[in-house]
């Protein structure tokens, strides 16, 4: 009846909502913002603990399941933080303001209309726990999913070679169906808190209308304290409905965490030693020292190994395939650590110096080319961005590798493919030795590096090591023995052990293993 405020109830309910909308949007930005920097600074932290784990971790981890760590289960946390921090604080406060007002209108009807409420937190309960079992079946099938991802996609030429695209297809199609089946299953017990919530209120009213009609016949309440208090009751359930689900949604992103800080709390095993000092250019030798290892702790792959490598000298490892070679050069850039005896550098145990200045010194090439999907140069430039382009140039020169570059598409600015794929296994080799020429370390390891090649690619890629070893101390370990006859020294390497030692003429000339493998390949090749 009053004209003035009818004109302005109007404004003050269109600037009422103009505000409610903008903080609305506010607290939903600013709640998100809070969740999702939360986890992105755990993918982070996952990120940086997972590259940073020692090879014994990897070795025994598929990769596609820690891609799935990565992705799947820190996005099922995000579910978790970002409705934990927007639902939690919102719908409690929401939740305690409205009992205060029930209990504040009417105490005995509160009582009687809240009497389910704790009754209610037994299934809440019980739902929260099934689902992050459920949880937890779901995000292991997805990580299957992922590795059957990540192995037919990366061998996908041999998927197509030998015609297992349908096996594999099928392998796919069983794991995803699994993964729905866990979501369905998910979805099926989520759905009941729903319905489970509603009619506990229900029941919360139905008890409270039962007493009102006895309290409306003794007077002891009227229609519209009634009314009041049954909307305070509507608006109660609302967050204690929501509440529940927002459980639901934390319990499964408890799953996923459970999974992700097991990988955080794995410790790494290789670590800097407490006074570690950054270790000098080698001056004198690379000794093994009683050295001994295994991978498992049980069966024993090196067996005292006793070995003086001089520094300027070449070095051939020899031996049947796994005598242990690998093993034996993987312990000088602390791939792995040792498990008895020593290894030292200049008489300094490679265990007390910085690990950076460690692999500093050492460069490795390998039987699998390890590329990127970057361009030639930047392979090439790996680890070292900051080396000028010409350097980079005398490199791949004096790697043989500069001809096939420079006849690429966009020579040095040419994209290799994943794994470089898009060159020959000579050519990819070449890159990679091209690499080590660039970082220009004083020691060198090179682990069956022609041994994936034909003899005709190998005489390229040889000329390269060759380059690439003087000068520098070399642990080469060789399948070919014509590979190794220019070596200064020769040891042979059977079940762990050092069984010969000497040039090639010595090792001849003892007519023991040396000579068995050398004749086997001899007459090997000989029928080629
Ligand atoms: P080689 O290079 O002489 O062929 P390796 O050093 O690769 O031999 O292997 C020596 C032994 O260690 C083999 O019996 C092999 O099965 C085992 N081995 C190699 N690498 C691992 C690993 N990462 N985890 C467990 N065992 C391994
Ligand atoms: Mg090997």
């Amino acid at each position: 009846r009053d004209p003035g405020l009818m004109k302005l109830l109007p404004i003050i309910v269109l600037v009422v909502f103009a505000f409610k909308g903008l903080f609305g949007w506010s607290s939903t930005y600013l709640m998100h913002w809070v969740g999702q920097s939360v986890i992105a600074d755990l993918r982070y932290q996952l990120y940086r603990r997972i590259i940073n784990l020692p090879l014994t971790f990897h070795d025994r981890t598929h990769s596609g399941i820690l891609i799935s760590r990565i992705t799947n289960d820190v996005n099922l946390m995000q579910g978790a933080v970002s409705s934990a921090v927007t639902g939690i604080v919102k719908d409690t406060f929401s939740a305690i303001g409205l009992v205060f007002l029930i209990f504040y209108l009417d105490w005995k009807m509160a009582i009687i209309a809240t009497v389910v409420l704790p009754v209610a937190f037994i299934p809440v309960w019980k739902i929260g726990r099934l689902l992050r079992k459920i949880a937890t079946s779901s995000q292991e099938a997805i990580a299957d999913l992922t590795v059957i991802l990540k192995e037919s996609l990366g061998g996908v030429r041999i998927v197509k070679g030998f015609s297992m695209e349908e096996y594999e297809t099928e392998k796919f199609s069983n794991e995803n169906l699994k993964f729905f089946d866990f979501n369905m299953k998910s979805v099926a017990v989520r759905a009941i808190n729903h319905p489970l919530m509603e009619f506990l209120g229900g029941v919360g009213i139905a008890a409270l209308l039962w007493y009102s009609g006895y309290a409306f016949s003794k007077g002891l309440t009227t229609p519209g304290t009634l009314s009041s208090f049954l909307a305070s009751m509507m608006f109660l359930y609302e967050p204690v409905k929501r509440l529940s689900g927002v459980n639901n949604t934390i319990q499964q992103g408890a799953a996923a965490a459970i999974r992700v800080y097991d990988i955080l709390d794995t410790p790494e095993e290789v670590k800097e030693a407490e006074g570690a000092r950054p270790l000098p250019p080698i001056k004198e030798s690379i000794e093994f020292s009683d050295t001994s290892f295994t991978y498992d702790g049980e069966k024993p792959v090196l067996d005292h190994i006793n070995l003086r490598v001089k520094a300027g000298e070449i070095l051939a490892l020899v031996g049947g395939s796994g005598g242990g070679k690998t093993t034996i050069v993987s312990l000088i850039p602390r791939f792995y650590d040792v498990s008895g005896g020593r290894v030292l550098i200049d008489g300094t145990d490679v265990r007390d110096v910085f690990i950076r200045s460690l692999r500093d010194q050492i460069g490795v090439v390998t039987q699998e080319p390890v590329l990127f999907a970057d361009t030639a140069r930047n392979n090439i430039a790996y680890g070292q961005p900051e080396k000028p382009f010409e350097e980079i140039r005398q490199a791949a020169k004096r790697a043989n590798a500069l001809d096939f570059i420079e006849g690429l598409s966009e020579g040095f600015d040419t994209v290799i493919g994943e794994q470089g794929v898009l060159l020959s296994g000579g050519e990819r080799q070449r890159l990679c030795i091209a690499r080590a020429m660039l970082k220009d370390a004083p020691i060198l390891i090179l682990d069956e590096a022609t041994s994936n090649l034909d003899s005709e690619a190998e005489k390229e890629v040889q000329k390269g090591l060759e380059a690439l070893m003087a000068g520098r101390t070399t642990l080469v370990v060789a399948h070919r023995l014509s590979t190794v006859k220019n070596a200064d020294r020769i040891v042979v390497v059977v079940d762990g052990r050092i069984v010969e030692e000497g040039t090639h003429e010595e090792l001849m000339a003892m007519n023991g293993e040396y000579k068995k493998l050398h004749d086997l390949q001899f007459s090997a090749e000989k029928v080629d």
